[in-house]
C-alpha cells in the first residue's frame, strides 16, 4: 500500500514549534558540507540569541573548508547526557534520518523536526518543513528567521550565505535564480563575508587535492557517445598524494564541464565503501539513477553508497544512468 506522506508544515506551524521548544539539537548529514552545517549553525545562532539552548550532532569531524563558519567548533559526535526528553531535533538538509549516520539514539517522530530541499525527502519528522523550490535548506532558514523576525546578525549572515554558495556552486548552478541572487545581496549587506566565504570554498586547496584532481582528470573515461564522463578515487591514489576524501571534493564538476557530456560520476572507493557522486547537466535526471541504487539527492547532483565491488558499481550507475535516458 502506497502510504501518502505527512503534508509540508506551514512556516507559521515551524515558527510556533521553535517558540515553544527551549533545548535544540541541530543534526547534519554524513560528509557534511556546507549546507546541512550552516543551515543548522545560522538557526542555532538565532535561538541562541533567543536564550534558548542548543547543541549541533555530527558524526563526522567539520571538513578543514568549513571550519571558518561561526559556530563550528561547537559541533560535535558527542551529545550532552543532560538533554530534556522534549529537546527538539532538527535535522537540516537530508531526506532521511539514515543520511545522520548510526549514533543517533532513538528519537521519537515528535521531538523531530525536518528542514530540507531535497525533492525526495521522506517526511520523517513531526514537522517537515521541506521547500524544493528553495535553492538551499539554509534558504529555509532564512524563511523561519524572516517570520520570527529575529535580528541577522553578520555571523548568521555568513552560514546562510554559505548555504547558498554551495548549493548553487557559487552561483553557477541552474538554481540560482533571480530571487537568490537578491537574497544573497541581502545576506551580504546584513555583513556576509561573501570574500572569506569564495576563499575558504572554492580557493584554499590542498596541494594534495591538486595532484589527486590531476590523477583522476588524467584517468577519466568519456563513454557513452561522449555524454558519460566518470573515474575513480580509491584508497591508493588517496594514499599516493597523501591525500583524503575531503580533497576529492570538486573532481566530479570537472567531469561534468566537458563538452557535449551530460552525466559525470565520480566513484569513491576508500574507507571501506563504494560511494558514488553523479551530477548532470539537466537531462538525465540523476536523482532518480541514484534512487534505482538506493541513493538521492537533487535532479543535477545526486548521490548514492553502492553496496558492491567498484566493479560492479560501475557497471550498476551506468545501467541506472541508461534506464534513466543517458
Ligand atoms: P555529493 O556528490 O556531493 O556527495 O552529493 C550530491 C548530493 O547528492 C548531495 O547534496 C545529497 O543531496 C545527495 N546524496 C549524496 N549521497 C547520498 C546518499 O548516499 N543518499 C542520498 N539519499 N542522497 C545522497
Ligand atoms: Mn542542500
Amino acid at each position: 500500500m502506497i502510504q501518502s506522506k505527512p503534508a509540508t508544515a506551514s512556516t507559521e506551524d515551524v515558527v510556533a514549534e521553535l517558540r515553544r521548544r527551549s533545548t535544540f539539537v541541530f543534526v547534519s548529514h554524513v560528509k557534511p558540507d556546507g549546507d546541512t552545517l550552516g543551515a543548522g549553525l545560522a538557526l542555532g545562532l538565532a535561538l541562541r540569541g533567543m536564550g534558548k539552548r542548543v547543541h549541533h550532532f555530527q558524526q563526522d569531524p567539520v571538513p578543514r573548508n568549513l571550519r571558518f563558519l561561526p559556530d563550528s567548533e561547537r559541533v560535535a559526535r558527542e551529545l550532552p547526557a543532560d538533554l530534556p526528553a522534549d529537546a527538539l531535533w532538527v535535522f537540516c538538509d537530508m531526506s532521511s534520518t539514515s543520511r545522520a549516520g548510526e549514533f543517533l539514539p532513538e528519537l521519537e517522530r515528535r521531538n523531530i523536526l525536518d528542514i530540507d530541499h531535497h525533492l525526495g525527502n521522506e517526511h520523517f519528522g513531526a514537522l517537515n518543513y521541506v521547500l524544493s523550490d528553495e535553492c538551499s535548506t539554509g534558504t529555509c532558514v532564512l524563511r523561519l528567521l524572516r517570520a520570527m523576525k529575529t535580528p541577522i546578525t553578520p555571523e548568521i549572515a555568513t552560514c546562510l550565505l554559505t548555504t547558498i554558495m554551495t548549493d548553487t556552486g557559487g552561483f553557477m548552478h541552474s538554481n540560482t535564480t533571480a530571487d537568490v541572487l537578491r537574497i544573497s545581496a541581502e545576506l551580504t549587506d546584513l555583513g556576509a563575508n561573501k570574500e572569506e566565504i569564495t576563499e575558504r570554498i572554492f580557493a584554499n586547496k590542498r596541494f594534495a587535492a591538486i595532484r589527486l584532481l590531476g590523477h583522476a582528470l588524467g584517468t577519466a573515461r568519456l563513454e557513452n557517445d561522449g555524454k558519460y564522463c566518470w573515474s575513480v578515487v580509491d584508497d591508493a591514489m588517496l594514499a599516493q598524494f597523501d591525500a583524503d576524501g575531503e580533497d576529492t571534493e570538486e573532481i566530479v564538476q570537472h567531469l561534468r564541464a566537458v563538452e557535449g557530456v551530460d552525466v559525470a560520476a565520480l566513484f569513491k572507493a576508500y574507507d571501506g565503501d563504494v560511494r558514488v557522486s553523479l551530477r548532470s547537466n539537466g537531462r538525465v535526471n540523476v536523482q532518480a539513477a541514484a534512487g534505482r541504487l538506493g541513493g538521492g539527492g537533487h535532479f543535477r547532483a545526486s548521490g548514492l553508497t553502492f553496496v558492491g565491488s567498484l566493479d560492479d558499481a560501475i557497471v550498476a550507475v551506468r545501467d541506472a544512468l541508461v534506464a534513466e535516458g543517458l
